[in-house]
């Protein structure tokens, strides 16, 4: 399988992840997202198929009883969102786009778009999808 790496802004974080993994961003619009990170969060998804260096420089925070957000403890980069959620088998990994390169990259989704505010818009069509809609599918591959 081929492999793409990336890593934070002073680099003592890197991550390996399947190349074809990040080719798919999504954006997520809640209010958590934006708070976090001053705009919404660009993130490519790739299960539980990461291989991290650098660990001890990674800070957790849980945010909700089913996430947790990760930075770079000395850059402050924003690595991963790590999804505990129970409907899942395994843990899944929302890696933050812009530590990988940008070759290949295409937006394929938005979600929690009732939480988006009016001031910016995507130019790209994309499916736009509410929490509901998110957890109606959770609940329909359960
Ligand atoms: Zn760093
Ligand atoms: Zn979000």
């Amino acid at each position: 399988m081929k492999m793409t790496k990336g890593q934070c802004l002073c680099g003592a974080v890197t991550v390996e992840v399947p190349e074809a993994c990040v080719h798919d961003v999504s954006v997520c619009h809640c209010n958590m997202c934006r708070q976090w990170g001053g705009g919404p969060l660009l993130a490519v998804e790739c299960k539980h198929d990461v291989t991290l260096r650098g660990e001890e420089n990674v800070t957790h925070y849980c945010s909700s009883e089913w996430a947790e957000r990760t930075f770079c403890r000395i850059c402050g980069t924003h690595l991963y969102y790590l999804l505990h959620y129970l409907l899942l088998e395994t843990q899944t990994y929302e890696l933050s786009a812009g530590i990988f390169p940008d070759d290949r990259k295409r937006l394929v989704s938005q979600i929690y778009i009732e939480s988006k505010p009016d001031f910016y818009d995507f130019a790209q069509q994309t499916p736009m999808l509410t929490e509901q809609d998110i957890l109606d599918q959770f609940n329909s591959n359960s």
